[in-house]
């Protein structure tokens, strides 16, 4: 059996990429979500282990400090930590199956240095758009929304380091832009630069 392909989805915070993965993964059989760790509240409806595992800042550092490294990936974002366990997406890559990696720029420059991964970037329409929506989801305080508009920036910055970038103004095509990456990179017969279907690499 082959191992399942990495995708790796950043957006800055409120684009949609939680509302885009949700339809995509009930529309396509085969994928799994990377359910990260955080040191972040949770928000009213998120429940641990589902969403994320919510950990204490002590229980973060254990895993990241252990050798070798828990983590496959780690970051500070908006104030909080986020790590991708090794645990999380190991077993299931070699099992064949897809796994989704909701994680930041900074996270995502980490796994292309240990795996092959494939790397969507999902942008709003415009920081004026992206402003209205995270207002509309009603999570943030007027210090996280401009933390998080503030990031937004320095993330879109990063853009040309992902191989596909998604538009997300009309949310059907969206999900159907997702969609299609994944069917065209589950069709692809060399992912790797030496020719080696090679898709995991610990
Ligand atoms: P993220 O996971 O990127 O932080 P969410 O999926 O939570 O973002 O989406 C933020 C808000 O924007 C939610 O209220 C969601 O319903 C809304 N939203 C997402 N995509 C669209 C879209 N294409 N058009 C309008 N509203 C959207
Ligand atoms: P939120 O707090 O809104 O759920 O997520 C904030 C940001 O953290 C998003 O950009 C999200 O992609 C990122 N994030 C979530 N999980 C991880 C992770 O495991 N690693 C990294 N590096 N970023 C993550």
């Amino acid at each position: 059996m082959s191992n399942g392909l990495l995708i790796v989805l950043s957006a800055p915070s409120g684009c949609g990429k939680t509302t885009i993965v949700r339809q995509v993964m009930r529309e396509l059989p085969g994928l799994e979500f990377s359910v990260s760790h955080t040191t972040r509240q949770p928000r009213p409806g998120e429940v641990d282990g589902v969403q994320y595992h919510f950990v204490t800042e002590p229980e973060f550092i254990t895993l990241r400090d252990q050798t070798p490294c828990g983590f496959l990936e780690w970051a500070e974002v908006h104030g909080n930590w986020y790590g991708t366990s090794v645990a999380e997406v190991e077993t299931r890559c070699r099992a064949g199956k897809d796994v989704l990696l909701d994680i930041d720029v900074q996270g995502a420059a980490q796994v292309r240095l240990r795996a092959n991964p494939v790397t969507v970037f999902i942008v709003p329409p415009s920081l004026a758009v992206l402003e209205q929506r995270l207002r509309g989801r009603g999570t943030e305080n007027e210090g996280t929304l401009a933390k998080r508009l503030n990031n937004a920036r320095m993330e879109i910055a990063a853009i040309d380091a992902y191989q596909y970038l998604i538009i997300n103004d009309r949310l059907d095509e969206a999900v159907e832009s997702l969609r299609s990456i994944i069917i065209a990179e589950r069709s692809r017969q060399r992912r790797d630069r030496g020719g080696v279907p090679m898709r995991w690499q610990s």
